[in-house]
């Protein structure tokens, strides 16, 4: 009886799966599982643009991936989108606020750089809104089977499917761009410009900004990241260049940015004071140290970071930023790299 009941029903709950509303069936598709929280969506003020806030900290189970910025802007003649967020399943939330307030086309996702935190997201946007993903050019050396840092594509994506399942899992795959540019790159869309502008190697090697004009906005990626300790410890980054590219945000003149990571702000200065700080202070300290020729351990314990502790992601991440700005001082010193 219960098997004749069940080739009864089965098709009957196949159908009504299908009716319903994509956001219901998407809860059933394993390469997007439920967020346990909605997404925290704010609008600048006097512009069709939109930005996701993250939580502060690293990626995490109980932030659920959530801890960087995107956003995306509505034009008549179709969508725009900055960044992705750090799962196929916040993407797809980003993507569900976007059909919340206009149905028309999502037509480019530009990305700021290529890190998991930035790009898991790409998948509901391919798989559902079939948009054109454009990213600087060194964006390609994220995804080369020799490149063995720990934050490029197999790696971390290894790592992410342990942290973050059961958003990130066997059914999350890396989304390359369709289109690459080198210097800049200018979009026009309904009646906005979006002036994309290449400011790296800094945070990562691919990172760019992105301005919305007339609106004098600017989305500046994780150049920016305000009052959250940023990820350092790699070899792609570079602390001096980083500073360059903060000169650049100034020089800009945005009326809005939106960081990468933390709080947008109308106070540019203020904005891009937290992250030039603490890269000026990680370089005096860990400069002093090489001057000095200490060693790493003890340098590093004689450095006051109270200043700093109390940080999102201080602990997960400080220790890894000072030794890697230690090597580049010390090989600057010996002449072997730029500092
Ligand atoms: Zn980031």
């Amino acid at each position: 009886m219960l098997w004749t009941g069940g080739r009864i029903l089965a098709p009957l709950i196949a159908a009504a799966f299908y009716l319903l509303p994509a956001a219901a069936r998407a809860a059933d598709d394993p390469a997007y599982s439920p967020l346990p929280e909605p997404l925290k969506i704010a609008q600048v003020p006097g512009s069709p643009i939109y930005y996701a806030i993250g939580h502060p900290g690293v990626p995490d189970s109980a932030n659920a991936g959530n801890t960087s910025n995107a956003g995306f802007v509505i034009t008549p003649d179709g969508v725009l989108v900055f960044d992705t967020l750090g799962t196929p399943s916040l993407g797809l939330a980003l993507l569900q606020e976007i059909r919340k307030r206009t149905q028309a086309p999502v037509r480019y996702v530009v990305i700021g750089h290529y890190h998991a935190d930035h790009i898991y997201g790409l998948q509901a946007f391919k798989d559902r809104a079939d948009a054109v993903v454009i990213a600087q050019e060194k964006a390609a050396d994220y995804t080369n089977p020799d490149n063995t840092d720990e934050e490029s594509a197999a790696p971390r994506l290894a790592q992410r499917r342990e942290a973050l399942a059961p958003w990130v899992n066997d059914k999350t795959r890396i989304i390359e761009p369709d289109i690459y540019f080198g210097p800049g790159l200018t979009i026009s869309l309904g009646a906005k410009r979006f002036v994309i502008v290449y400011a790296g190697p800094a945070h990562s090697e691919s990172d760019s900004m992105m301005m919305v004009l007339p609106d004098r906005v600017l989305f500046a990626g994780d150049i920016v990241q305000n009052s959250r300790i940023p990820f350092m410890s790699s070899a792609d980054v570079s602390t001096a260049h980083w500073l360059e590219g903060l000169r650049v945000v100034a020089g800009l003149k945005p009326r809005f940015v939106v960081p990468g990571h933390g709080q947008p702000s109308t106070d540019v200065a203020s904005a891009i004071a937290f992250t030039r700080d603490y890269i000026t202070f990680v370089r005096t300290a860990m400069g002093k140290a090489v001057e000095d020729w200490a060693d790493f351990d003890t340098a590093y314990e004689q450095v006051d970071w109270s200043k700093y502790q109390t940080y999102p992601a201080f602990d997960a991440t400080n220790r890894g930023n000072a030794y890697r700005v230690f090597l580049d001082m010390e090989n600057a010193a010996f002449g072997t790299a730029p500092p």
